[in-house]
């Protein structure tokens, strides 16, 4: 009865100390799932950063809808942009920031959805630390998809 006792406190004690050299590594280690392929990398004079889109759905003149996810990497973010009719972004998974001009920055995560309205000036991308994934989908493309503007700067980007 002793030795089992005894046998159980030195595998109890060996598993706390496995869990405890493990805990450091789990901390730092921040990974963002991906459901779609990750796509193309960004055009630089529209994003800061890296930010790779992948088409989804196709602009056709039946269904006037573009869908597509973007991933951005940690402090990537889009420039300043606007769209016609408005914009509605799904997160499916990290940490990020949406902005309309003039308001403040709304923080994004796993789960979060965003309706942007028509014409209003805004961007989005990810957080300093961590990656985000967003589907996007621009309603009534006969009206045009998007306006680029000029690039969100740090000091706005960490406000
Ligand atoms: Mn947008």
């Amino acid at each position: 009865m002793k030795k089992i006792v005894l046998s159980t406190m030195v595998i109890s004690l060996l598993a706390l100390l496995a869990c405890k050299e493990k805990q450091p590594a789990q901390m730092e280690v921040v990974e963002v799932q991906s459901i779609f392929p990750k796509g193309n990398l960004g055009p630089a004079e529209l994003f800061t950063g890296n930010a790779y889109n992948y088409g989804l759905v196709p602009i056709d003149s039946t269904m006037t809808t573009l869908v597509g996810n973007v991933y951005f990497e940690p402090g990537a973010r889009s420039n300043w942009h606007t769209h016609p009719s408005g914009q509605i972004l799904i997160i499916t998974d990290g940490e990020g920031f949406h902005q309309i001009e003039g308001q403040p920055k709304e923080i994004l995560k796993k789960g979060s959805v965003v309706k942007c309205p028509p014409k209003a000036k805004h961007w989005h991308g990810a957080s300093p630390t961590t990656g985000m994934q967003q589907i996007y989908i621009v309603p009534n493309t006969e009206q045009g998809i998007v306006n680029w503007m000029e690039p969100v700067t740090d000091v706005v980007y960490n406000q």
